[in-house]
């Protein structure tokens, strides 16, 4: 029996980039996968939720084009030719993983793995159990979304985010249970093709971990797009009748949609993974690992959202990289002071580092850089003059903490922010640097040199610690 280097349960952004990078530095690999390549992010997630999210933004710009001096008269929309291409974007993505697996030899099976013991992975498929070997295990598996019984998700009318990426026609009107960013995300998508949608969240705010500016942005953006946001609300109860289901709220209030999207958070998936018969220490549902990615169990490593440390996919796709270096005999550590992160709202969120309450709880010294869409000459030109660029710098060196971004391509923006903080730039080097004009990155370089005070196009121009 061929006895692989590293074994990998689950084929996500952690898991198959885990795969190839093992196989780049000469290991022999196998790869197990109950579904698709590509998991949740490919198939489920990110992809399929951005696909549509640029058909959203799309028409959000031809709402636009009448300023422009362009007449588009009462756009008809076909949400069912714009669910074929958001499948189109998946299975392309997907066949493109498939490819890299078997260029970089790969073995993929197909089934469900679960560890028997160090070493030891069974996968079951429905007509045959298969056995293997293997010197490292790296589990993957993912997440799930939550689905708490008093909202009984029926796939129908009320579903998760995985049921509302499949259905074929567009909603009348929906109900978005959870304000965090999956939902917010949702929600933008739907209202900005014209569905009427509900929010309702049980903490005070939206968003709760982003920053408040940015946050309020993407509210007035809800406000502009009828978005109904209910904040410090629960839902008690959904009762699914002919063609609507109607909401019972807190306070004795009542909501009816025709589907419901539950957003309310993501579970580490680890059914059917034989966990219950090793001792692996677990906690909260998540596989413990320590910054090595290392489990309790020498040679099983674990990474991305089963381990519930940050559930994003380029984290994952990170902590791929460190477990890989480890099983192959190396020593890396993960560092999660630089992640960046985006929700694509209408308009985008970015952050990176802390943001400004992160900085102040931790009780940092530190000064702020503003810069508004407002005052960039490309955000004009484009149309799109709200948002905001704020940088945070440490008060004793002038090394950059954290940046946010609301507004068009913060994305994107977040990226220079991101690099410069790898770098361990300070605030002052990354205003002095050229930035090409007219460009949204200028941006950068103004909320840089506000941190002390010198944006040149700003208004109300101040010192440094007025
Ligand atoms: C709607 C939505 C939008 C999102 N948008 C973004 C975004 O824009 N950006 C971002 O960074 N993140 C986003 N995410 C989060 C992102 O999808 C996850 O963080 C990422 O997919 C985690 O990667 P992973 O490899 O840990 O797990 P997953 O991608 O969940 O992959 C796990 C894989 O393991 C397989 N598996 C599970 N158990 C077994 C088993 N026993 N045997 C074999 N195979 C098994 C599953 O079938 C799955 O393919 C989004 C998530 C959702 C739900």
């Amino acid at each position: 029996m061929t006895e692989y280097d590293v074994a990998v349960i689950g084929g996500g952004p952690g898991g198959y980039i885990a795969a190839i990078r093992a196989a780049q530095q000469g290991a022999c690999v196998c790869l197990i996968e109950s579904d698709k390549v590509g998991g949740t992010c490919l198939n489920r997630g990110c992809i399929p939720t951005k696909a549509l999210y640029s058909t959203a933004l799309l028409m959000h710009r031809i709402r636009q084009a009448g300023a422009h001096g362009i007449r588009v008269e009462d756009p008809r929309f076909d949400y069912g030719r714009a669910a074929a291409r958001k499948d189109e974007v998946v299975k392309k993505l997907v066949g493109g993983i498939e490819q890299l697996l078997k260029g970089n030899g790969v073995e993929v099976f197909r089934g469900q793995g679960s560890i028997e013991g160090p070493g030891r992975v069974r996968i079951r498929r429905p007509e045959v159990t298969g056995h293997i070997r293997a010197k490292n295990i790296i589990v993957a598996t993912g997440s799930r979304a939550a689905r708490p019984e008093s909202l009984a998700i029926d796939g129908k009318n009320v579903l998760t985010s995985r049921e509302i990426l499949a259905i074929k026609e567009l909603p009348a009107s929906l109900l978005v249970i959870g304000g965090g960013y999956i939902g917010c995300e949702f929600a933008s998508i739907f209202a900005a093709l014209g569905t009427r949608v509900t929010v309702v969240e049980q903490l005070p705010v939206l968003l709760n971990r982003s920053d408040r500016q940015a946050v309020k942005e993407v509210e007035k953006s809800f406000k502009d797009l009828e978005v109904t946001v209910h904040t410090d609300t629960s839902v008690e109860s959904l009762e699914v009748g002919e063609g609507e289901v109607v909401a019972r709220l807190s306070g004795d209030r009542e909501v009816s949609a025709e589907k419901v999207l539950v957003a309310v958070g993501r579970i580490p998936h680890t059914a059917g993974l034989g966990l219950e018969d090793l001792d692996l220490k677990m906690e909260k549902g998540a596989i413990v690992v320590d910054e090595g990615m290392r489990t309790s169990i020498e040679g099983i490593y674990a990474i991305g959202d089963v381990t519930n440390i940050i559930q994003l996919a380029h984290v994952a796709s990170y902590q791929a990289g460190i477990a890989v270096a480890n099983a192959l005999g190396g020593s890396a550590k993960a560092d999660y002071r630089v992640v960046p992160s985006t929700i694509f709202t209408l308009p985008e969120i970015s952050q990176v580092g802390l943001t400004e309450d992160e900085a102040k709880e931790q009780g940092l010294a530190f000064s702020v850089g503003r810069f508004s869409y407002q005052a960039s000459s490309k955000a004009m030109c484009d149309g799109e003059p709200r948002g905001l660029v704020k940088m945070i710098a440490a008060e004793e060196d002038g090394r950059i903490l954290g940046a946010s971004f609301v507004g068009e391509e913060a994305a994107t923006l977040v990226a220079e922010v991101t690099a410069a903080m790898q770098a361990n730039m300070t605030a002052e080097a990354l205003g002095r640097t050229i930035h090409a004009h007219p460009t949204l990155p200028e941006m950068v370089m103004e909320a840089a040199e506000d941190v002390a005070g010198l944006a040149v196009h700003k208004m109300g121009r101040r010192r440094k610690g007025e």
